[in-house]
């Protein structure tokens, strides 16, 4: 690693797990938070070269005339067929690797976090140098997101659980976890990766 660059640590944890609100309080403490899946989304519409190759895939189809991308036919082409899954990923987590590498070697701090839901399951986090997982009882984790996103069933949501990589093994994966439950405080826990994480860095 060179020893100029920040350290890359990449924060992860199951849907409603706690990731956004833990990224808050480093966030606080002065630590750049990049998010895996906002700029996913940013790159999809500002990015050419992802762009011409999402039409290539996709066809022309894929973007509005106006040039936003078209988010109801490509969810109806990525719907149950995992193959057309594969290859949206394919084209979008490499363009949000390199972006992220760029945005990394901008930052002054002795760390950058990036958070993304699918850490562990994208391959991403060979890229990274440490990783937190965010971890969550699943009924805590159901009943939150319910409470956030009136518009989600709890069908909705354990579908979604289902395609992701269990909490268990995220935590052997981890070099640090950070346990979410309602009788766990957040913030000692922060703190005391955060100082792990300086001494590190
Ligand atoms: P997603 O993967 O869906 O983006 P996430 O892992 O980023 O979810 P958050 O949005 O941070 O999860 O948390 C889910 C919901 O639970 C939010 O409404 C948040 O305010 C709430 N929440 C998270 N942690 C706690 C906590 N310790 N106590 C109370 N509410 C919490």
């Amino acid at each position: 690693m060179d020893s100029k660059q920040a350290l890359k640590v990449g924060i992860t944890g199951g849907i409603g797990s706690g990731k956004s609100t833990v990224c808050r309080i480093f966030h606080l403490l002065g630590i750049p938070v990049y998010s895996a899946d906002d700029r996913a989304k940013w790159l999809m519409e500002h990015d050419y070269v992802l762009q011409s190759k999402i039409r290539e895939e996709f066809g022309q189809q894929a973007y509005t005339q106006e040039g936003g991308l078209n988010r109801k036919y490509l969810a109806e082409q990525v719907f149950s067929d995992p193959e057309k899954v594969k290859k949206i990923n394919s084209l979008v987590h490499p363009a949000v690797g390199l972006d992220f590498e760029n945005w990394a070697k901008e930052q002054q701090t002795p760390y950058v976090l990036k958070e993304a839901a699918l850490l562990f399951e994208t391959g991403s986090a060979s890229q990274l140098d440490k990783l937190i997982n965010v971890s969550s009882p699943l009924k805590v984790r159901v009943a939150r997101v319910l409470m956030r996103d009136p518009h989600r069933s709890e069908a909705q949501i354990n579908s979604i659980i289902d395609q992701q990589m269990p909490d268990e093994k995220k935590n052997e994966l981890a070099d640090f976890v950070i346990k979410n439950a309602e009788n766990k405080l957040l913030i000692p826990q922060v703190l005391e990766i955060h100082q792990k994480l300086l001494n590190l860095a």
